[in-house]
């Protein structure tokens, strides 16, 4: 029985890596991805003059041509746990332009087959609640923050929101520990794409010009989902974060000051809290660091314990990107 729950939890921390193609006009380049297979990745470490070559192993790989669909199929029996009452984080992590918001939203154009993890699983999680409504009632509500420079930053604050969704503060009304931000109710993936336009409009608005905010901050999308038994009258509690990371390149402190300076320390600091946090867990050791950053002392509720935990991590192929892309295989070796 122990064995099985050790198991079980070993189980509860995924690492799925993903190539992202070369866009457009980039064909003649070489790859500086040697070969993938499974759970492999080979990189040539000296990209440009063809020689090294090192290993890396997760629970998976997605290759440059891996579909939206084929990617989502490997994180669907999460959303099952969602509504079975476990919490449930995935994390998009990489450099800027490696494919973390095509991973979790889409690209710019979005369509029905171009769709990210966040759409596919809230109609998933939708679909699913439908099918057991003879025995469950379920309770959908979102919320959707930004983390920037340590602080956070409501993304569903707006004129008139309230008229259109009911809004509620979910720490008064359950004691869980969840961000401060609206919680809003949800009735359909309609409602949620919805609220992702207006969350994803209000981040346009705090970016400048000379600062793009989306690839400087976190932004996590959570899902907070309550099921009642009809029989029982039990209710069950769970919840899913879906978080498209800060980009994890590394900036020359020679070349950069003031503010931003100040965001990329940041966001290292950040990165690596989080990375602290999943490797403890992924190592079992008795004492979990949370407290080091804002990302994870907001999820230190999903992150551990009965949680799961999914991270895709992402790798550009370009042979110029090869510094950034083995800092981010070692990252994701460390916590896988
Ligand atoms: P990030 O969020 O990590 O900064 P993006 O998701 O914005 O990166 O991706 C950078 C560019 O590459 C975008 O134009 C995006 O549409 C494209 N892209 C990323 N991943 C893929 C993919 N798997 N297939 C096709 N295009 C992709
Ligand atoms: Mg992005």
């Amino acid at each position: 029985k122990l064995y099985n729950q050790v198991q079980d939890l070993k189980g509860s921390i995924r690492v799925y890596c993903r190539v992202r193609p070369f866009l457009p006009g980039q064909v003649n380049t070489l790859s500086s991805v040697d070969h993938f297979e499974e759970g492999t990745i080979t990189i040539n470490t000296m990209a440009k003059n063809g020689k090294g070559r090192k290993s890396f192993n997760f629970n998976k790989v997605f290759g440059p041509s891996a579909t939206q669909e084929e990617v989502f199929s490997d994180t669907q029996p999460l959303i099952r746990s969602v509504l079975d009452g476990y919490n449930v984080c995935i994390f998009a992590y990489g450099q800027t332009g490696s494919g973390k918001t095509f991973t979790m939203t889409g690209p710019k154009d979005i369509t029905h087959f171009s769709q990210g993890v966040n759409y596919r699983a809230l109609s998933d999680l939708f679909l699913l609640a439908e099918q057991r409504k003879d025995t469950f009632c379920y309770d959908v509500s979102v919320q959707m923050i930004e983390i920037y420079n340590e602080q956070v930053r409501d993304l569903l604050v707006t004129d008139g929101l309230s008229k259109r969704y009911p809004t509620y503060n979910l720490i008064s009304q359950t004691g869980l520990s969840v961000p401060d931000a609206n919680l809003v109710h949800v009735s359909s993936t309609f409602d949620v794409i919805d609220l992702m336009n207006i969350g994803q409009k209000n981040r346009v608005v705090g970016a400048t010009a000379l600062n793009d905010r989306s690839s400087r901050s976190h932004s996590c999308l959570t899902v907070h989902v309550q099921g009642k038994d009809l029989t029982s009258g039990n209710v069950l509690r769970g919840c899913m974060h879906l978080v498209d990371l800060a980009g994890s390149e590394r900036v020359d402190k020679s070349e950069v000051t003031g503010d931003r300076l100040k965001e990329a320390q940041h966001i290292n600091r950040s990165l690596s809290a989080l990375g602290d946090v999943i490797s403890s867990l992924a190592q079992k050791n008795s004492h979990v660091p949370y407290r080091n950053s804002k990302l994870t002392q907001l999820l230190q509720d999903s992150l551990g314990g009965q949680a799961k935990t999914l991270m895709f991590v992402h790798i550009s192929p370009e042979p110029d990107a090869i510094g950034e892309t083995i800092s981010t295989l070692k990252f994701a070796e460390r916590v896988a």
